[in-house]
């Protein structure tokens, strides 16, 4: 097994003063090279009449799966670039109504949830039993911090509601004993996943796959919806060779994608969770990566000396008590770089380091005393401020 050097940066945070012209109110920030104000009518006009990208990026923001979604895209021109980034906000959509909400009573999501206790069960599409199954996996890796069956827990706590520090009038934790008995419905084991024989004519397709819950065990894939929606944005972008570079924000992830027409990196700024304008650090990457970040700065309601956070520990049902503020984990593979940010948050820098490394992930944690642990494979990329 690969050792991993621990590194702890002391030292004081250095004052940064980020010029983007955009507003990123996501956990992370661009930097100017990707995220500066460049106005649309000049990238026309600076498009290069050989086919190739032009120099500068078309920017986009528009509000998708609860966040602020930030596209910059370098594209042949402007048609390509605005007919990716409006297909790419069509297919988020998509993905919220018809998958993944557990609030709209078109997802897939709210009808397994619907039929739990059922004998039936739910059949589910291929895309969903794949991501249910990876989760299951990593509930198992992660001992149990990582588990998609906290719906009923999520929903008395109900944080994702209020934005971060929010001034809350009314906010009450839940009772422990109302906490408890939501706590008993929990545990990704009580996920049962049953393949069906396929059609022969199916075959080609997977074999079709079963849900089972039981009784008031409800479903809440907010930890892992953004890394299943960049694995979508990848295959878009695979559909589009005219956008030959992109960087694209969904709140707390961020996807790169392809190249610059320099060929200069892609820069990406990771929050100060001790300052939220400001970036701790900055990663340095060429090509695809996934960057996923959780912390407890970005969902939260302070009451009475205490942050109600929304990442919550499957073993007490509250927000994790943990000496870790935020999560960065970099991976290839978009699938699991968000749920893998909230299992570490939970896990803390030992076992989410050891966690990581089965998945092939680099991984940084922002601790309370402001300092950083990361992987040793994360040292090439990231630079602290
Ligand atoms: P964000 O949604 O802000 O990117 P995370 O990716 O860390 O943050 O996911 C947090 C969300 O995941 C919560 O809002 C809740 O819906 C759900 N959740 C909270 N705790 C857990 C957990 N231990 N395991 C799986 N999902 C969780
Ligand atoms: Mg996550």
């Amino acid at each position: 097994m690969k050792f991993f050097l621990r590194r702890s940066i002391a030292g004081a945070l250095a004052a940064i003063v980020l010029c983007c012209g955009c507003a990123y109110n996501g956990a992370k920030r661009m930097m100017p090279e990707e995220s500066g104000a460049i106005a649309e009518q000049g990238n026309a006009e600076s498009a290069d009449r050989t086919g190739k990208s032009a120099a500068k990026p078309w920017q986009y923001a528009d509000i998708a799966m609860g966040t602020v979604v930030q596209q910059t895209i370098y594209a042949k021109d402007e048609t390509a670039a605005a007919d990716f980034s409006g297909k790419a906000m069509e297919m988020l959509a998509r993905l919220e109504r018809e998958e993944i909400s557990w609030r709209l009573d078109t997802s897939e999501v709210y009808r397994a949830n619907g039929a739990a206790g059922s004998k039936e069960g739910v059949l589910l599409s291929e895309d969903m039993a794949a991501l249910l199954e990876n989760c299951q996996e990593l509930w198992e890796r992660s001992e149990g911090a990582f588990d998609v069956t906290l719906g009923a827990v999520t929903r008395l706590w109900d944080i994702d509601k209020w934005a971060a520090g929010e001034t809350v009038e009314g906010f009450l934790p839940p009772a422990e004993e109302t906490l408890a008995q939501a706590l008993d419905t929990c545990g990704s084991q009580k996920m049962l996943l049953v393949w069906e024989a396929p059609a022969a004519e199916a075959s080609s397709a997977g074999n079709p796959t079963r849900l089972f819950l039981p009784e008031g065990t409800q479903l809440d894939l907010g930890a892992v919806g953004k890394g299943f929606a960049m694995e979508k944005l990848c295959s878009l972008l695979a559909e589009h060779p005219h956008v030959t570079g992109a960087v694209i924000s969904l709140g707390g992830s961020i996807l790169t994608y392809g190249s610059k027409p320099d060929d200069s990196p892609w820069r990406v700024g990771i929050v100060n969770p001790f300052d939220t304008s400001a970036s701790i650090g900055i990663l340095t990457l060429e090509g695809q990566w996934c960057i996923s970040t959780s912390g407890d700065y970005e969902r939260y309601v302070d009451l009475d000396g205490v942050r109600y956070h929304h990442i919550l520990d499957p073993k007490t049902g509250s927000p994790a008590v943990s000496d870790v503020r935020g999560v960065t984990v970099l991976m290839k593979d978009s699938l699991l770089s968000d749920g893998l940010s909230t299992a570490c948050y939970i896990l803390g820098p030992e076992k989410g380091m050891t966690l990581a490394e089965q998945y092939g992930a680099e991984v940084l944690f922002v601790m309370a005393d402001g300092k950083l642990e990361m992987s040793d494979g994360m040292e090439q990329y990231f630079k602290r401020l």
